[in-house]
């Protein structure tokens, strides 16, 4: 197991590699992606140090959630959301990263808990247009970001993204300025601090981009099974 406290050193090293070389200094946060993974290797790593978490499977999480619940452990959920999820999600998580339509956020807002910390949230877009794929597009997210501002128990965080994958560090960064500029043009109307681009085969080039938030899986964990 000190395998994951090893590779949880390296990404960590690389993370701070990359914004010395962007010119900033510990903006990163590493959320460790761990779908897939069994709850002895998410100790592990919390055992390293390692504080958030991504699950992308609602019951998944809740399992795991009860497995470890000694740990104080920032859970976020970065998975598609089905509307009759939201409830669980608001429930279970400190924020969410993968809304992308107006009444997922309604429902996240009417379940959130009114004592508890508003729910941390992310717009999740769709940079590259494909039908196929999840996230609200460009022309759409002013108005949707808008609507979350006013709900009380959702905190508009940032926006993120999952460009299509490449191994051409060109077209990583072509694809990542993009949402970066989305961000830059988004911030000058809300108060965002949250961009979440980046994952195991890409993360040096999203915090070149701009990433405050890379989500990481496989590098750190290995294969999923
Ligand atoms: C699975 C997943 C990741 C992590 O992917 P790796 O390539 O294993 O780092 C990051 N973000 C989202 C939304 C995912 O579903």
């Amino acid at each position: 197991m000190t395998i994951i406290a090893d590779s949880l050193q390296a990404i960590q090293a690389n993370i701070i590699a990359a914004e010395h070389s962007a010119g900033r200094i510990n903006h990163t946060l590493l959320l460790a992606v761990s779908k897939a993974q069994t709850a002895d290797k998410m100790r592990s790593a919390y055992l390293a140090g390692q504080r958030a978490f991504g699950e992308n499977y609602v019951q998944e999480a809740i399992t795991k959630q009860a497995s470890l619940s000694d740990l104080a452990i920032d859970w976020h959920f970065i998975g598609p959301i089905q509307s009759n999820k939201t409830a669980l999600i608001a429930q279970h998580f400190d924020w969410v990263h993968s809304v992308d339509r107006l009444k997922i956020a309604l429902r996240l807002n009417e379940a959130r808990g009114q004592n508890v910390a508003p729910l941390n949230v992310c717009i999740q877009i769709n940079s590259s247009d494909e039908i196929s794929k999840s996230g609200v597009d460009i022309e759409s997210l002013a108005v949707l970001a808008l609507a979350i501002s006013h709900m009380p128990q959702l905190k508009l965080r940032g926006i993120m993204a999952i460009p299509a994958p490449t191994k051409d560090l060109a077209i990583q960064h072509a694809q990542f300025k993009i949402v970066a500029d989305v961000y830059k043009t988004l911030k000058q109307k809300f108060e965002l601090d949250t961009l979440s681009i980046g994952m195991s085969d890409d993360y040096v080039v999203a915090i070149a981009e701009g990433a405050t938030i890379v989500r990481i899986g496989s590098a750190l964990f290995g294969a999923r099974i």
